[in-house]
């Protein structure tokens, strides 16, 4: 048996021809920064996602970080962040120069405790940073009405969440900015680096169009100390091929997970809960056990691929060692970290290969 935990390859050889020919159609145009297919997939994205704008960037922890820049967020600042999500939730704060405010996770969801904002909010809070983690949106109207009562800002990380509803509205518009990641594993992946922002107001996204671009409107004239975190045409070309296939693309990760939550009811596993106002993408099907080192043994040697995500909490990394946590500071998040394992799941996993995952699974114990 040999089932990988994501085929990157059969994503592209499902669409090789559409691919090919819309990456030729850039190079033949002589156009390889900004441009006209930017100009089109920002568009495409923004009407996908239900927003007014979309501005292109470099990758996910780059729109993470121009839409604190955008929202003025620096050195003094306060963003609270999730205990247990991907660490560039919190470099994006760190980059500039503000501090990450983790709160713990709802254990059922995985996804922000909003139980638990109230009590980290203080005078110097300036965004609240959920992540829909998983493909599964955060509880966002609790998270507003906290916003909207304390006058602080909502930039959402939705780099897993591409497509995924809250109460049957699609994730792009609910906060101030939402911040997604085209990285190639991701549900909208391109072959090579990409992010995005989308965004309600034209203000902001108007600054993170400058932002983006060395802080200029006109070339050699820089109102603002800005970045190079531009969009690169040949990967917004084949993101808007992929673009019309993900509706598609998701319903069949529906479909596995579907599978998995039928042939794991009896594992012994804790399985993904999912609110009746969500409606998840499945980035990630991800189940829990204390014997997960064990069973993620026992799956590999039946030549089945599983991922971790995440071993270590970010407040347990070395790079966040200044902050003097412990594994006691954010127990639910090392708890989590030690117990999940993402099962293998993507558009191009044939269905009977479920199956094969939970006889393994359920044969282990
Ligand atoms: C992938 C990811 C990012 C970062 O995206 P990159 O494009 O790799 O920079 C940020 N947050 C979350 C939750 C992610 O999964």
């Amino acid at each position: 048996m040999k089932i990988p935990f994501l085929d990157l390859g059969a994503s592209y050889r499902e669409l090789k021809h559409e691919i090919d020919t819309a990456v030729s159609r850039v190079l033949d145009s002589g156009w390889y920064i900004l441009g006209p297919e930017i100009d089109a997939f920002e568009a495409e994205w923004a009407e996908y996602c239900d927003a007014k704008h979309a501005v292109g960037v470099a990758n996910g922890l780059d729109a993470l970080i121009l839409a604190l820049r955008a929202l003025d967020v620096g050195p003094g600042a306060e963003v609270i962040v999730p205990s247990n999500t991907y660490i560039a939730t919190w470099l994006a704060v760190s980059a500039v120069g503000a501090t990450p405010v983790p709160v713990e996770p709802n254990p059922a969801t995985h996804n922000i405790d909003t139980t638990r904002i109230a009590e980290a909010i203080t005078p110097r809070t300036k965004v609240l940073l959920p992540v829909h983690l998983y493909g599964q949106p955060a509880d966002m109207d609790p998270i507003l009405t906290l916003a909207r009562q304390h006058g602080i800002a909502v930039v959402e990380d939705a780099a897993q969440a591409h497509g995924s509803r809250y109460k049957g509205k699609r994730i792009g518009s609910h906060g101030d900015i939402v911040c997604w990641s085209f990285y190639p594993g991701k549900n909208l992946g391109a072959l090579g680096d990409g992010g995005a922002i989308t965004t309600n107001r034209a203000d902001l996204a108007e600054k993170v169009q400058v932002l983006r671009n060395y802080g200029s409107r006109v070339k050699y004239v820089n109102e603002v100390q800005g970045m190079n975190s531009r969009l690169d045409p040949i990967q917004a070309a084949v993101l808007r091929v992929k673009l019309k296939h993900l509706d598609d693309w998701t319903e069949r990760r529906r479909t596995i997970a579907e599978l998995y939550t039928k042939g794991l009811k009896d594992s012994g596993l804790i399985l993904p809960h999912v609110p009746e106002w969500a409606n998840p993408v499945w980035h990630l099907y991800v189940v829990r056990s204390t014997e997960r080192d064990a069973l993620q043994q026992t799956l590999a040697a039946a030549g089945i691929g599983t991922l971790i995500h995440y071993p270590i909490p970010p407040h347990m990394q070395e790079a966040y060692a200044g902050l003097d946590m412990t594994a006691d500071t954010f127990p639910l998040a090392c708890q989590l970290a030690n117990e999940v394992i993402s099962m293998p799941i993507g558009p191009q996993m044939e269905r009977q290969k479920t199956a094969d995952v939970c006889n393994v699974v359920c044969a282990a114990d």
